[in-house]
């Protein structure tokens, strides 16, 4: 009997967007060989785990194997990056092997990232390394498990070549899973050429796949842009709450479906500041912590200006009227999800007049004494319930905490709610484990000499990041100040 397909692929991108892509195929590596393998995203997507943890799985998430029903392809787009327009990107180094439909009905890009060149490389050599690979997989599966939107890491695969970056560097490619890899610059790129018909399909096959409630609707691309602002306000509230900086937020990075998208460059803070920036190539800080929703603002400029064709074909002013209208929504949207989720980190239940000020309150003593910002919210549990000495501890002057910790407490006691169930909601809210900055260095390196436990470990203790596990303690702490300041590469 003939053995069923390993992916029950369903490829509409392919089908139902010529002219948006080239059919291409992957780099014949030569030794392929399966790293991580993500067995629960594995089942959610209902593939065969144990089908694909296997030399042919390796060979398929390398790009070398063509699994049946594959349409391998990639997919044209442009974007500003920095602020600067790049009128053709695209896949440089990724194909969208396909499309499936997941356990829960949802339909899923997977897409290989660092197969080899293809025609959008522009001079690069359309491949990745294992720290890179690894990066992505970690910091992906970690904000999957802190609920906060994203692509995931089906699966890590070593080519068996070795590439040159800062030196030699095992070669590598990520599986990834997406809700889509439709991106703003998507649209950027079929805008800038006039190619309205080709917006308008792209625009139509987005609906289609993330609001397909608003099919019909006559104002339905004016409706996709509100609903496009508002997934990016509530992701970059999420960004900010947990203390993660994207580092390269170009349009070509910014999802249509609201999903965290390209792990380069990327880190969490350690000390509360607004302005960290990781990435060695942001000189100027764009992409700075606190910038983000400003960044994301922009961005969705970008889109919008891509769509006015399609909001008010025979009236351009009435159009930047409308989308300008929903673009201002952006600072109200951001800050109504900012708020909602710093009350849940202080275990506050209902909002009270000068929120905002008083929230920025914490943050400035945060900022001036450079405070943990993830042991903080923990430690401020532990006060909840009375004991605010590890709180106070954290401050190199605790006594420049005391005047907020006080009016925090009135907060609290004003509501007679029992303080260990105060502490449990913030909590389940309140990360103790973060992808550390030192902790995912010590995976990479060690993954480039071929040992892969510690990234291992680091996932596992990712996985469930507001449980305490007395043997992670050491995952739950900032660096040493010898590992003096961080930069990321990518
Ligand atoms: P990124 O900043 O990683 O989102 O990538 C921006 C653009 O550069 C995309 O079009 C990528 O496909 C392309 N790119 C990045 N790295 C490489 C590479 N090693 N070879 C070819 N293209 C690349
Ligand atoms: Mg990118
Ligand atoms: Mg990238």
């Amino acid at each position: 009997t003939a053995t069923p397909p390993l992916f029950q692929f369903d490829n509409s991108y392919a089908r139902d967007l010529p002219g948006f892509y080239v059919d291409w195929e992957g780099a014949k590596f030569p030794q392929p060989g399966l790293v991580l393998f993500n067995r629960p995203l594995a089942e959610e997507l209902g593939l065969d785990p144990a089908a694909l943890e296997t030399a042919e799985g390796a060979a398929i998430f390398a790009g070398v194997k063509q699994p049946e029903g594959a349409s391998p392809l990639a997919q044209v787009y442009a974007g500003h990056q920095f602020g600067g327009f790049s009128p053709q990107l695209g896949d440089g180094r990724a194909l969208l092997l396909g499309e499936v439909i997941d356990t829960h009905g949802r339909r899923r890009d997977i897409q290989l990232k660092g197969s080899g060149p293809t025609p959008f490389s522009r001079g690069g050599d359309g491949k990745a390394v294992i720290g890179p690979v690894l990066r992505e997989y970690i910091i992906g599966e970690a904000m999957y498990a802190l609920d906060i939107p994203t692509t995931r890491a089906l699966a890590a695969v070593t080519t068996g070549e070795t590439i040159y970056r800062e030196g030699p560097k095992p070669g590598a490619v990520l599986a990834r899973v997406a809700a889509s890899h439709l991106r703003v610059g998507t649209f950027q790129y079929f805008a800038a050429r006039g190619e309205t018909d080709k917006v308008r399909l792209l625009a139509d096959y987005a609906i289609s796949r993330h609001d397909p409630d608003l099919a019909e609707d006559p104002d339905r691309f004016l409706k996709f842009f509100r609903r496009v602002t508002e997934r990016q306000a509530a992701l970059m509230a999420r960004w900010v709450l947990v203390g993660f900086v994207h580092g390269v937020m170009n349009t070509d990075n910014t999802t249509i479906s609201g999903e965290t998208i390209d792990y380069g460059p990327c880190a969490f803070i350690d000390a509360y500041d607004p302005e960290a920036v990781f990435s060695s190539i942001d000189h100027g800080g764009r992409y700075a912590f606190a910038r983000q929703p400003q960044i994301a603002q922009w961005n969705l400029a970008r889109l919008a200006e891509a769509l006015l064709a399609l909001i008010e074909p025979e009236d351009m002013d009435k159009a930047v009227d409308l989308a300008g209208t929903e673009l201002a929504r952006f600072p109200e949207l951001y800050n109504a999800h900012w708020l909602e989720g710093m009350r849940a980190k202080l275990g506050l239940e209902t909002n009270a007049e000068g929120d905002m000020e008083f929230f920025k309150a914490l943050l400035t003593v945060m900022a001036e004494q450079g405070v943990d910002y993830t042991l903080f919210f923990r430690a401020l549990g532990e006060a909840a319930e009375g004991a605010p000495e590890q709180a106070r501890a954290l401050f190199v002057d605790p006594t420049a905490l005391d005047p907020w910790l006080a009016e925090w407490r009135k907060r609290l006691d004003g509501k007679g709610v029992a303080p260990d169930h105060v502490r449990t909601r913030m909590d389940a809210v309140n990360p103790l484990y973060i992808p550390r900055n030192h902790k995912v260095e010590e995976a990479l390196s060690a993954a480039e000499t071929g040992v892969y436990t510690a990234a291992r470990q680091l996932l596992d203790v990712l996985k469930t990041p507001f449980t305490e596990n007395p043997d992670f303690e050491a995952y739950s702490q900032p660096a040493p100040d010898s590992f003096g300041p961080y930069q990321t590469f990518c």
